[in-house]
């Protein structure tokens, strides 16, 4: 496809229709500041208005659960979809979760209570100036220093200096982690491997203050979600058991409590054809004047040779613009994709050239990025599959 001439290809997608992350209002930048705000600690502004105050409050994030694959499984997920309505009081709605729609930034995002355009993490893999070279977030990989890269304090680190009982349970593998450190550190961590330990873990911390804030998380339906696609079995599964934990949270929750059920971000499944599948290792056309893919598949990083940014930008649309909304670095940031504000110290880890999907596409790199491109389930763009994360809402 990427041999056609410029008169073959119809409009490129116009910026203004990507559907912005809620940014201030209902991202899932805005959830911590307005928890932590109901538990009275200073600094944090509450911008999720229709939530109300609880003196023990705890983050269930649940990795890949996206709200309209939930919404699309009642039966794998009757506990879950039955906290959608009213009836057990519950508030379900969706939050954005801000772009790119990936884990290091959205935890990011939800530890910090800032968006990507202020805590810096905005991509799978971004520039790092200082190096040239790309810097994968969710890995760390190659090291820096975590708080010149981040240097914000979390909520988390706010509530525990405000007296609150403050604690994560998660998987004993994050302990000692970067990611961790930047974006989620603050009071006590607990490791468990398995869900249920962390359930009633979860539970026993949230008892042990008058006022407290517990996160816990699980990650394997998004494994499952990448290696089998979310029409899988196996994710189907997983959703399953996701449904059972936090049932069984919900039920041993103290009095004065609320559990909140989130996500980090959707999945989209994306088959397996060239024509939904854009090999960028193999396109002369999308490699001409670009020194480093960052990103990934359906949230493009793109940096170009010096002096080549306005011709990258110029083909990558004229190639994709149908099927990805393409921006130059300025345009993505007037925008608003990233966020109110750049942070001068991120406006050069994003790329020159930002290409975000629309349709069941990718942009994969099968040399570079073995891994990552034999991917079933794929997301980080701005469709409502992989940006809309849930928030629901059970109250003790
Ligand atoms: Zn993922």
């Amino acid at each position: 496809m990427s041999q056609l001439s410029a008169w073959d290809h119809p409009e490129p997608l116009a910026l203004h229709t990507a559907p912005l992350p809620e940014y201030g209002t209902g991202s899932l930048a805005d959830l911590l500041p307005t928890l932590a705000a109901g538990l009275g600690v200073p600094g944090p502004r509450a911008t999720i208005g229709e939530l109300t105050a609880a003196d023990r409050v705890c983050v269930f994030l649940v990795d890949g659960l996206g709200w309209e694959q939930l919404k699309a499984h009642p039966d794998e997920a009757p506990f879950l979809n039955s906290l959608l309505g009213s009836s057990r009081g519950g508030t379900g709605r969706p939050l954005t979760a801000g772009y790119p729609a990936t884990t290091a930034t959205s935890l990011a995002s939800v530890g910090t209570g800032l968006p990507p355009g202020a805590h810096g993490l905005p991509g799978y893999t971004v520039r790092d100036p200082a190096t040239g070279g790309l810097m994968n977030q969710l890995r760390w990989q190659p090291y820096t220093d975590p708080h010149s890269w981040q240097p914000y304090p979390t909520v988390f680190q706010l509530a525990h200096a405000a007296g609150v009982h403050t604690a994560q349970v998660t998987s004993p593998a994050f302990e000692h982690t970067p990611l961790t450190k930047i974006a989620l550190s603050g009071g006590g961590f607990h490791g468990r491997l398995s869900g249920e330990d962390r359930m009633d873990l979860a539970a026993g911390q949230l008892a042990a203050g008058d006022r407290s804030l517990v996160y816990t998380y699980y990650s394997e339906l998004d494994g499952a979600g990448h290696r089998y696609g979310v029409a899988s079995d196996t994710w189907r599964g997983q959703l399953m058991y996701v449904d059972r934990l936090a049932q069984r949270l919900a039920e041993q929750l103290p009095p004065r409590s609320a559990l909140y059920v989130t996500a980090d971000h959707g999945m989209v499944d994306v088959p397996f054809d060239d024509e939904h599948r854009i090999d960028f290792d193999t396109d002369w056309e999308l490699r001409a004047g670009v020194a480093l893919l960052g990103g990934e598949g359906r949230a493009r990083h793109v940096y170009a040779v010096p002096g080549a940014e306005s011709d990258v930008l110029t083909v990558w649309r004229e190639v994709l613009g149908e099927q990805f909304w393409v921006a130059s670095r300025d345009e993505a940031i007037a925008a608003g994709w990233f966020g109110p504000r750049i942070d001068e110290r991120v406006y050069a880890r994003l790329g020159d050239v930002i290409a975000a999907a629309h349709d069941d596409v990718l942009i994969i790199a099968t040399e570079r990025e073995p891994k990552e491109s034999a991917l079933v389930g794929n997301h980080g763009s701005m469709t409502p599959a992989e940006q809309l994360v849930p928030l629901l809402e059970v109250r003790s």
